[in-house]
């Protein structure tokens, strides 16, 4: 029996070695597949992206950074990180970029780490008007190591008031304001930030993990000329794997690498980084800039629709890839809008509303992002289709018959727009 375990070691695949697993991630293939995916902050990757992801990477241990590993054997994801690290530069313009955090909430702490001490200021938008919960939440690390004071949105125009962060800024005198946002439809003024943070003597963190593609294609503001650190997911709008990733000015380049390591993190996950050094590859390309022109135009069509259904909409409309939908006038929440739409076969996310009444597991309203339904190549006619659907679901969401219709058209809208990987 020896060397029974070993056998087929290198060759078996998952369907012959592990079919629970195998199974639930066919499954999961399928639902991507068959569902209508509106969540603003995911994508689906190129099959070259995944292909990457899943080499043999995984193998490699590679602490360091290119050129000086603590490991041998590394000539090869020496090529790979550096690629990445070229390619991030010239995609954003920066200085200097680390592409080893492992996701988007560790950048950002390693920026904190990199600068701050336990204790310091930081200021970042109230995670109820759209912040992170990365930016000073205080369930999460930045808001239990920190000392946050928040600015939000007006209460008049569900912006951000860029005269109110001036005077939060001048108030409470951070040694860090963090610009950035998860649910919030307009662009972010990283300008007017950028004179703010230097008026007080602060560092400018900018966070466009949901943004980052539109920045890329041109398409929102860049935040590289006036930030000293710019952090980012590389797997929503930018449509890579999912990690994260730091630019910043030439100065900054030695403490942000050693804050993610030794500081933060162990190893890179070269499979990762592989992958985001593709992604970055693609992003540079035309197709892409016209893919982030059509997530825009995608989410306005549907923001335009949703409209013209008596839908209130945050802010009135969009400048980016998401509509957050105020749901009260529709006497419906967030949480019975995101279970009859998940019924219906389309995925979303309940989201709290500036100054939302309800608390944060009913939320008044949902978040939709077109990043997703765009890259199936889907248009103006079927983002039509799509706010028809939501509208008819949500006012009849007692009526099993009607969903049941309405999720049909759900599965014909799949079907003829398939994103299976093969
Ligand atoms: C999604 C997001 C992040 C963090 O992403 P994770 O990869 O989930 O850690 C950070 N900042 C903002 C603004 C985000 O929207």
């Amino acid at each position: 029996m020896e060397g029974v375990a070993q056998e087929g070691f290198f060759t078996r695949n998952l369907a012959n070695t592990d079919q629970e697993i195998y199974q639930a991630i066919k499954d999961e293939g399928s639902r991507q597949n068959e569902k209508i995916e509106m969540i603003a902050s995911e994508n689906m990757v190129s099959r070259a992206v995944l292909e990457a992801q899943g080499a043999e990477l995984t193998n490699k241990y590679a602490e360091g950074y290119p050129g000086a590993r603590y490991y041998g054997g590394c000539a090869h994801v020496d090529v790979i990180e550096s690629k990445a690290i070229e390619r991030a530069c010239e995609l954003f313009g920066a200085e200097h970029a680390n592409v080893q955090p492992h996701a988007g909430t560790p950048a950002n702490l390693a920026v904190y780490y990199s600068m701050l001490k336990p204790g310091d200021a930081i200021m970042g938008m109230e995670l109820a008007h759209g912040g992170h919960l990365s930016h000073g939440s205080p369930v999460n690390l930045s808001g239990k190591y920190f000392k946050v004071s928040t600015y939000g949105v007006s209460p008049k125009t569900n912006r951000i008031d860029m005269d109110e962060v001036r005077q939060t800024a001048l108030r409470e005198k951070p040694r860090m304001i963090i610009a950035g946002i998860s649910a919030y439809p307009r662009i972010v003024d990283f300008s007017a930030f950028g004179e703010i943070a230097k008026e007080c003597n602060a560092y400018l963190l900018a966070d466009i993990a949901h943004i980052a593609g539109l920045v890329v294609a041109g398409l929102h503001p860049s935040p590289v000329p006036h930030s000293d650190f710019v952090t980012s997911t590389t797997h929503k709008t930018l449509r890579g794997p999912r990690g994260g990733l730091i630019l910043c000015k030439n100065e900054y380049a030695s403490s942000i690498d050693k804050a993610i390591f030794p500081g933060l993190q162990g190893g890179p996950l070269m499979h990762a980084i592989a992958a985001k050094a593709v992604a970055f590859k693609e992003a540079m390309t035309p197709a892409f800039v016209d893919y982030q022109k059509r997530i825009k135009e995608n989410a306005s069509t549907l923001a335009e629709e949703l409209q013209s259904y008596g839908f209130d909409l945050v802010t009135g409309g969009t400048d980016n890839h998401m509509v957050l939908v105020d749901l009260r006038n529709k006497e419906i929440t967030g949480k019975e809008a995101e279970e009859t739409l998940e019924h219906v076969g389309i995925t979303c996310n309940k989201n709290a509303v500036p100054y939302d009444p309800n608390p944060p597991r009913v939320t008044s309203g949902i978040r939709l992002g077109t990043s997703v339904v765009t890259t199936r190549e889907m248009g103006k006619e079927e983002i039509r289709r799509i706010a028809y659907i939501i509208k008819e679901a949500l006012e009849n969401r007692r009526d099993d018959d009607k969903l049941e219709k309405l999720q049909k058209k759900v599965e014909d809208l799949c079907r003829a727009f398939p994103a299976v990987y093969r």
